[in-house]
């Protein structure tokens, strides 16, 4: 299928993942299409492995290997057409030719494809599938009845912009990748991110993003709620692993019944996990770069911690280090900059968090949250110090002017269970001591005092 396309506007490619809403019978069907894949994978395997036998050279490129399937005639994967078939065999290619790339600079540790999948996932690119809002045609091989389902919520992409569609299993569910070919944001006249406009980022735990830009404006993105979630899902993991120990199989041991539910149960949670921190973490990206467009920033100097995080800092700093998931946080920033037509820069962030921007002193790295300067009395919020010096880093940036007058606080993971008092988080404990149930809504916060600061003095009433 020809692509039609204005070369002056430049596209990114973009992914969103769907659910789907299925009838026993959809599902069982497009299970078999995965096993089917599955099937095709290791039949390539297969091949590959009795060519290496003999001594006879393998069928890597793609094109031999359509060659290969369309020797095999139809019917041999069940319902999968043979798009979906070839998808499996340019995963294949691909995945040989970039080990083979990587061996071939040197890399050792790079493997060949070799293990077999049970269920592969299947590509069906443009032309061959009809998505019209929620509803998704699939192509099947021919003579099977058609195989139509619905997705669990609105794509944000308009139809024209989608490529290609994706069909997976994963963590218990079935899934379908959507991807898109999005065109860079176009700005009106005046309104551009200006390149020379640089604000710095600095990543940090307890605030995902802290942002400084030109005139003292910054933006802190809290990642409380996050942190929490991470908090509260390690308790619950270390709770049930206590709780089913001892049905826990011996290395070689086939494990029980219950012992499986118990591990198909964690999967579904860690799944679950990874989705609302992904989503919490693409919601304060997404601030960032709504912030930084209505400022007309066109370079974000992004701070990389990754140099010092190889460090081993102890069991729980460990765990710290890993839940930041701080390469995410980069990446999403990244994706959602390009988008927007910012540019992104890494730079080495090492001693930002301990050097003054109005006097360049070197300052002890403050323990709390505020940043107070010796030599020249300069205050301000620790992570924002860090993103001005950041972005002071930048060749020809200057270090923005960091004043707490433009501050905007936002939150991450406003989605988070238990971060309202409407929602409870089922994983946390009743509050009061022993007794059971909830605590109940929260009491409305005392009245504000209206006359001066403290309590309402009763010698006011009496006069
Ligand atoms: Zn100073």
């Amino acid at each position: 299928m020809p692509r039609h396309r204005d070369p002056h506007s430049p596209v990114v490619h973009r992914t969103a993942r769907a659910g789907l809403r299925l009838t026993r019978g959809q599902r069982r069907r497009l299970t078999r299409l995965l096993v089917s894949a599955g099937d095709v994978w290791a039949c390539v395997l297969e091949v590959n492995a009795w060519r290496r036998a003999h001594q006879d050279v393998l069928l890597v490129s793609y094109q031999a290997l359509c060659r290969e399937l369309a020797v095999a005639g139809p019917g041999c994967f069940g319902e999968l057409d043979s798009t979906g078939a070839r998808s499996v065999l340019r995963r294949y290619s691909d995945a040989w030719f970039a080990a083979a790339a990587r061996r071939k600079n040197g890399d050792a540790s790079a493997r060949f494809p070799r293990r077999r999948h049970w269920m592969m996932p299947v590509r069906w690119y443009h032309g061959t599938f009809a998505l019209e809002g929620r509803r998704l045609r699939i192509p099947v091989a021919r003579g099977c009845p058609p195989l139509q389902v619905r997705l669990d919520r609105e794509l944000p992409y308009p139809p024209g912009q989608v490529r290609s569609v994706t069909l997976l299993y994963d963590a218990g569910r079935l899934w379908v990748d959507v991807t898109a070919e999005v065109p860079v944001t176009v700005y009106p006249p005046g309104a551009e991110p200006d390149p020379e406009r640089v604000a710095g980022v600095d990543l940090g735990i307890i605030h995902p993003y802290a942002v400084a830009g030109p005139g003292g404006q910054a933006l802190l993105v809290s990642g409380r709620a996050v942190r929490a979630e991470h908090h509260l899902h390690l308790k619950d993991t270390k709770a049930r692993r206590r709780a089913v120990a001892r049905r826990a199989p011996k290395p070689g041991q086939r494990g029980s019944r219950r012992w499986r539910h118990y591990r198909r149960r964690q999967r579904l949670v860690e799944a679950r996990h990874a989705r609302r921190v992904g989503q919490a973490q693409h919601e304060a990206a997404r601030t960032v770069i709504g912030w930084a467009v209505a400022r007309r920033i066109g370079t974000l100097a992004v701070g990389d911690p990754r140099g010092v995080l190889r460090l081993a800092a102890g069991r729980r700093h460990n765990q710290r280090t890993r839940d930041w998931r701080v390469g995410h946080l980069i990446s999403t920033l990244r994706d959602k900059a390009q988008l927007a037509g910012i540019a992104l820069t890494l730079v080495d962030e090492r001693g930002t968090s301990s050097a003054c921007p109005a006097c360049r002193a070197r300052v002890p790295k403050p323990r709390g949250r505020v940043f107070c300067c010796p030599c020249c009395g300069q205050l301000g919020h620790r992570d924002l110090i860090a993103a001005a010096n950041i972005a002071g880093r930048l060749p020809g940036g200057i270090t923005p002017a960091v004043t707490a007058a433009g501050v905007t606080h936002r939150r991450a993971g406003k989605h988070l269970p238990g971060v309202s008092a409407a929602r409870r988080d089922p994983r946390r404990r009743p509050h009061h001591g022993d007794a059971r149930g909830s605590p109940g809504r929260h009491l409305p916060a005392p009245p504000a005092a209206t006359a001066g600061r403290g309590v309402a003095r009763p010698t006011a009433r009496t006069s």
